[in-house]
């Protein structure tokens, strides 16, 4: 930043990072960490973590106007910086890193994450853990299955308290060009230059983190720098919201639950994502899409009384038809173009086969912490991926009585895009020597630790490398 103000951005760095998330920030938190001397430059297409603010105030402006570039996503802390900061440490869940680094590896960094996160202002946070749970078999009694895990949970309002710390932290050692996109990377004369709307700058070596909001840069760069890649899955479903008393016997033991069901009727796995206690329903803008998330507040003030949580299922296409995000896309427009962004209905509503109302919503015991569009999920969602929801759905009240309750919202759509899976060695590097591709861009990780982690592999393995 320093610099962009002086206007003199035509610099050579021992390492550029492009992308300010979670992959980005712990790779040059661990690389300046491990050499204070190396010239690092971090470029951001979004805003520095205190002028990240969404219009919309629910007075002036209700929904989104789509901004250039959209400060839930984009900026210092990425797509993680109003999430729900669950760092989960696990190889279950959250990526294939493991697969690159090995699973003792991968667990080591996501603990090492979870340390510096507690050095940087979450020492009060409770973590919660499956290990040894009674869960697991009341579980397996019901043909369910808890997923091994670890989870800190920061809290939407902790997890900014980190950011903002350890950004503070960097600012000084490091050049963050904010509201600078990265348009181009070439490669020459073993050379990195970054090319966008400033003077070029050069870097010895690399380290891409662009998330899943710079999916399609990174298939641009991966052609042109002539780096292969292959489809990714896409998750579809729904976020399911109900009192929080029903799912509190597990979320005040576990706070998370990672369960999966296998459908009887098609054999495809169904699996609660991000279970957010007393927590709320929010939108998610992805490249103009409007799909349904989640999150809660650590802050007790801040919750409310419904516990919400995503219900999924993976469809992976090959061939002929390989574009699983264009699918995902094209379902989560048909629910924008039927609602206006979001739907909700009530469970009783689409057992019985037919639309939600605002008055049947009112009258309902839940109160919906979105406002949201009521209407018809089976109008949206195809049927086999609904067959496999409403399954689950009824699998879950077994151990949560009261889940396939009449009045239970279900929010849609729930869309998890991965972006397509780059060809990495095993050390996260590209076919050119000195780049690397990390995070969820990489499509390699799809979680907070997950990515945070490979940014601290990359940095340690330059480190060790030109030792
Ligand atoms: C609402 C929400 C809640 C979530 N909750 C959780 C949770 O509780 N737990 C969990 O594990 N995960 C959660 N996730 C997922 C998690 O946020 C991501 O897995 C994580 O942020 C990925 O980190 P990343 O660094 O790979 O990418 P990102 O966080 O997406 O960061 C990429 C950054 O790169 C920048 N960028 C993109 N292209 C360019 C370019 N060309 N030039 C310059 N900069 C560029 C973007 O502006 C962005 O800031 C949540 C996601 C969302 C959206």
């Amino acid at each position: 930043m320093r610099l962009q103000e002086k206007g003199e951005i035509n610099m050579h760095y021992d390492l550029t990072i492009i992308g300010s998330g979670p992959g980005g920030i712990f790779a040059a938190y661990e690389a300046s960490r491990l050499n204070p001397n190396l010239k690092i430059a971090v470029f951001e297409s979004g805003n520095e973590l205190s002028k990240r603010t969404c219009p919309i105030d629910g007075l002036r402006i209700k929904s989104c106007i789509n901004c250039k570039s959209c400060s839930i996503m984009n900026g210092f802390g990425g797509a993680g910086a109003f999430s729900d900061g669950k760092y989960n440490i696990t190889n279950d869940f959250g990526g294939t890193l493991y697969e690159y680094i090995g699973r003792s590896k991968a667990i080591e960094l996501m603990k090492y994450v979870d340390r510096i996160n507690l050095e940087h202002g979450a020492q009060n946070v409770k973590l919660y853990s499956t290990s040894g749970s009674k869960f697991k078999k009341i579980c397996l009694q019901n043909d369910l299955h808890l997923l091994d895990a670890s989870v800190r949970h920061l809290g939407t309002d902790i997890n900014y308290i980190v950011l903002n710390n350890i950004y503070n932290e960097l600012k000084n050692k490091i050049d963050f060009y904010f509201n600078t996109t990265v348009e181009d990377v070439t490669f020459q004369n073993n050379t990195y230059t970054l090319k966008g709307n400033f003077d070029n700058t050069t870097s010895d070596k690399c380290i891409i983190s662009v998330g899943r909001s710079g999916s399609s840069w990174m298939e641009k760069v991966c052609k042109n720098l002539n780096i292969q890649t292959k489809s990714n899955r896409v998750d579809l479903g729904v976020r399911v919201e109900l009192p929080s008393e029903v799912f509190s016997h597990l979320t005040d033991d576990l706070y998370e639950s990672k369960i999966v069901y296998r459908t009887k009727k098609y054999g495809d796995d169904v699996r609660t994502f991000c279970m957010n206690p007393k927590g709320s329903v929010v939108n998610e803008n992805t490249n103009g899409i409007i799909t349904v998330n989640g999150h809660s507040y650590e802050d007790p003030n801040l919750q409310t009384d419904n516990t919400n949580f995503a219900l999924l299922v993976s469809k992976h296409f090959t061939s002929p038809f390989k574009d699983s995000n264009g699918y995902g896309e094209s379902i989560a427009k048909l629910s924008n173009m039927l609602g206006g962004g979001v739907i909700v209905q009530r469970f009783g509503d689409l057992i019985r086969g037919q639309r939600s109302t605002y008055s049947r919503i009112e009258n309902g015991f839940v109160s919906p912490t979105l406002s949201a569009t009521p209407g018809d999920l089976s109008l949206v969602l195809p049927k086999r991926i609904l067959d496999g929801i409403i399954e689950m759905i009824y699998a879950l009240d077994k151990i949560a009585p009261g889940t396939a309750n009449d009045d239970t919202l279900l929010y849609g759509i729930e869309v998890k895009f991965y972006n397509m899976e780059v060809e990495l060695t095993e050390n996260l590097e590209t076919s050119l020597p000195g780049l690397f591709i990390i995070g969820d861009g990489s499509g390699v990780t799809h979680s907070l630790s997950h990515a945070s982690a490979s940014g601290v592999y990359v940095a340690k393995y330059l480190y060790e490398r030109n030792a």
